[in-house]
């Protein structure tokens, strides 16, 4: 089984013996403990630390040359690292490059105290795969376990390493890492591909693409199931935090990545997703609609709109679904809006618009749709045979009141430019303001609104909505929504 292993990165030896204490007693196997970050570090912090973690700590004092945070003395790097191997560590980690010329009789020293040898590498760029196989195997022949780490930012990148990890045989143990965001899954995928250690984060200094403790124990021992989040860009979502709550809530042994796969990798990326044991994904901006193209499958809601934002893969079969028409159609429940027979617009004609047309149309609202790029909204119109009225951007002021108004375009989320997405006289001929964009929680529309007296609500409803049932069709299980938001609530602040 895959050990986890905390990384430990403290100035100062007591603080790292002390954060060493806590991530055991939170679950680590064992703790990293990165020696090149403390400070006047010496043969007496050694056998202290020694004395108190080391049965369960990995030593690492790593060089600059290898993203190591000490000085570079040659000189003092081999006492220090003859005085690690002369103390009593679970582990004991040195460079296949740095210190080629000590590795045998440091090898012989660790052996002593019964102290495995880790041989690593860390590529500084991006390496050919074949390079990185060349790197495991001279590290493999150094020491007891080898280990590759190497950057990384495609998906295919990753997609190969994990190739590469599954196709390695003998006996020899090793850690196989890419690094980065584009890397994680190498990560989640520990435990499947037979890793000797998973390097989890501790506390707030995470080295990109690493998984928590949290993450990492709850993934130890298990075959995990990958879940995630594809888009263009990804990062600002706050998806992954509200499912990785709920997935820590039940306990399973699953994990929920943010995968960033521009327009021309989505292919390549639905063709891995079976190998890399990817369960299910939520889709966004901008394949939601090219997803839907792909699919097995589409469920009603998907099949009926043309676009997808939650997709199940069961058994080499894909099944796409839009949970943001449920999570809308939930929302207007529980903010206590009822649109039938009421007047709407909709501002926007992208994929949320869609969504939040057919709700309105099937609830029985009367519908207007307006939108920056006039054709796109004409086209929605059309997808609807008709039964929507396109307002051009100029005729707004003259046109309305509306009961309801929902913007259902990005305009106001956090560093997008463009504040209000119609003018503030459209604002006020609304009765309620929808703004299903919910990072900030108080949008430009929303704080507008309110100087207008009129009542409003963000898109975190919805959101939370549309992300329960994702997380019900992924795991047949209740998700555990007041965790979801409790999550999502606390990322927003
Ligand atoms: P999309 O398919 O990319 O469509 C975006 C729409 O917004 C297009 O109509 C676009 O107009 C318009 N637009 C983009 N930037 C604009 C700006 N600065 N000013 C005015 N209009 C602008 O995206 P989507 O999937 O429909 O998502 C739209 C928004 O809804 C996003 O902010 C998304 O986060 C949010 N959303 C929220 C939830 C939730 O659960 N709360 C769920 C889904 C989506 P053009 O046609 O002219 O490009």
């Amino acid at each position: 089984m895959t050990k986890v292993a905390a990384v430990i990165r403290a100035d100062d030896a007591a603080e790292a013996e002390r954060q060493s204490r806590m991530a055991l007693e939170n679950g680590a196997d064992l703790v990293e403990l990165r020696l090149d970050y403390v400070r006047d570090l010496g043969s007496s912090t050694i056998r202290r630390l020694a004395s108190r973690v080391g049965t369960r700590a990995i030593a690492t004092f790593r060089s600059p040359g290898q993203r190591g945070a000490s000085g570079g003395d040659p000189t003092r790097r081999a006492t220090i690292l003859r005085e690690i191997c002369h103390s009593r560590f679970a582990y004991v980690d040195l460079e296949l490059e740095t210190d080629r010329e000590d590795l045998e009789s440091l090898r012989r020293l660790a052996s002593g105290h019964r102290t495995k040898v880790i041989v690593s590498h860390h590529f500084a760029h991006s390496a050919e795969v074949h390079r990185v196989s060349e790197a495991l195997d001279s590290c493999a022949a150094k020491g007891e376990i080898a280990k590759v780490a190497v950057p990384m930012t495609e998906f295919e990148d990753a997609v190969q390493l994990v190739d590469l990890a599954r196709s390695r045989i003998g006996p020899h143990r090793f850690v196989l890492i890419g690094m980065g965001a584009g890397g994680i899954v190498t990560r989640a995928l520990a435990n499947s591909l037979d890793q000797e250690i998973q390097y989890a984060s501790w506390g707030p200094s995470a080295a990109p693409g690493q998984l928590s403790l949290r993450t990492a124990t709850r993934l130890r021992g298990h075959e995990p199931m990958i879940l995630g989040l594809i888009g263009h860009p990804v990062q600002h979502s706050i998806s992954s935090t509200m499912h990785e709550a709920a997935l820590a809530a039940l306990g399973l042994p699953a994990a929920y990545l943010p995968f960033d796969i521009p327009p021309e990798g989505l292919d390549g990326f639905l063709l891995a997703a079976e190998r890399l044991r990817i369960r299910g994904f939520n889709v966004t901006s901008p394949h939601k609609e090219a997803v839907a193209r792909c699919m097995d499958e589409l469920d009603g809601d998907a099949g009926r709109l043309g676009v997808v934002n939650t997709v199940v893969l069961r058994d080499g079969w894909t099944t796409g679904h839009n949970t943001d028409v449920y999570g809308f159609r939930v929302s207007l429940r529980s903010l206590g809006l009822r649109v039938g027979d009421r007047n709407a617009l909709v501002v926007g004609a992208g994929g949320a618009a869609k969504a939040v047309v057919d709700v309105l149309l099937r609830e029985g609202a009367h519908v207007q749709v307006t939108n920056r790029t006039a054709a796109r909204a004409e086209a929605l119109a059309e997808s609807f045979d008709d039964r929507i009225e396109v307002l051009p951007a100029g005729v707004l002021t003259r046109r309305g009141p509306w009961d309801l108004l929902v913007n259902a375009t990005p305009a106001g989320t956090k560093g997008v430019p463009d504040g209000l997405p119609v003018p503030e006289a459209v604002i006020g001929k609304a009765g309620f303001i929808y703004d299903l964009v919910y990072n900030p929680q108080i949008t430009p529309l929303l704080r507008t609104a309110k100087r207008l007296n009129r009542p409003g609500a963000s898109g975190l409803e919805m959101l939370l909505h549309q992300g329960a049932k994702a997380f019900e069709l992924w795991t047949g299980q209740a998700a555990p929504f007041d965790a979801m938001q409790r999550a999502a609530k606390e990322a927003l602040r």
